[in-house]
């Protein structure tokens, strides 16, 4: 049975990864036509280089283990990564592990990152010189655009300094932004980017020029982010903000460690916790949206 599912993903992913190859997404395709698109949504793996490597008596890579099959099982139209992929210094080791599980998600659809604080630069864009999603011109900065069915995604980069804890935009990306939202269509926006906000000295240090950029703009409907290894949901006035937890290691007790399979549609959005770790007590808990109008 799982040979099976393997060997069908195999062979799906085949034929997929040689048309992104040749084409570059930008526009996800769907086996099924429908009013909402799934997305298997990850952050905070820090994968490290050393495959045995445990922190807060959590193994990044058991976890990985775990979390593949099960984003496997749920097949998500795209899979997206908030930042923080690599373990602690964005080392060029430790991408070659991301890689390997890069490359075993995008057997089951197109992986979509964003970096974080632990990322680097230019160490991610030698390991993955071609990664999914349309590439804004944004200099030092990793920024994708892909459209999903009934939403669009912008993947933002909030990556200041390596290992330091803190993260910016930067007013060039901000400027991208604004220019973007005003001249693209009124389709629903989701925004996903690594840093939390909240005005601490580890959040978002440009969080309010952010918010001020992305308010006035009806058609951005939620913010995604995770920096925080915590699952919760709050509002920027009416603005959705999502925290997605870590698949890796949980710095609290009472958030747990895993991932969230999502469902995005024109109006809103239902989000099931995958608990694999930390505390379960919410696994399978589906949380709906409905987007601002
Ligand atoms: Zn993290």
């Amino acid at each position: 049975m799982i040979d099976q599912l393997s060997r069908r993903l195999f062979i799906k992913s085949s034929v997929f990864a040689a048309g992104a190859a040749a084409l570059g997404i930008v526009e996800l395709t769907y086996a099924t036509q429908g009013d909402s698109c799934r997305w298997a949504l990850l952050s905070d793996t820090h994968i490290p280089a050393d495959k045995t490597e445990k922190y807060r008596g959590y193994s990044m890579i058991d976890n990985m283990d775990n979390v593949v099959p099960g984003v496997a099982v749920s097949k998500p139209d795209g899979i997206g990564i908030t930042g923080d992929i690599a373990r602690l210094s964005g080392k060029s080791e430790d991408y070659l592990v991301v890689k390997e599980y890069v490359d075993k998600l995008t057997l089951v659809a197109p992986v979509f990152m964003a970096l974080g604080n632990h990322d680097h630069f230019k160490n991610f864009n030698a390991a993955f010189p071609s990664t999914s999603g349309e590439k804004a011109q944004v200099k030092g900065k990793h920024v994708t655009v892909v459209n999903s069915g009934p939403v669009r995604l912008i993947f933002l980069d909030s990556l200041q300094i390596t290992n330091y804890v803190a993260g910016r935009l930067g007013q060039a990306q901000r400027n991208w932004l604004q220019k973007y939202l005003t001249k693209s269509d009124k389709k629903p926006t989701i925004l996903l980017l690594h840093h939390s906000f909240g005005g601490g000295d580890g959040d978002l240090q440009d969080d309010l020029r952010f918010f001020k950029v992305i308010q006035p703009h009806r058609n951005v409907k939620a913010v995604i982010y995770g920096h925080s290894h915590c699952y919760r949901f709050s509002k920027q006035d009416d603005l959705d903000l999502i925290n997605l937890p870590s698949t890796a290691y949980v710095f609290n007790n009472k958030f747990p460690v895993g991932w969230v399979d999502a469902e995005f549609s024109a109006t809103g959005a239902s989000l099931k916790l995958r608990a694999i770790a930390g505390n379960k007590a919410d696994e399978g808990k589906v949380t709906k949206i409905k987007w601002r109008s």
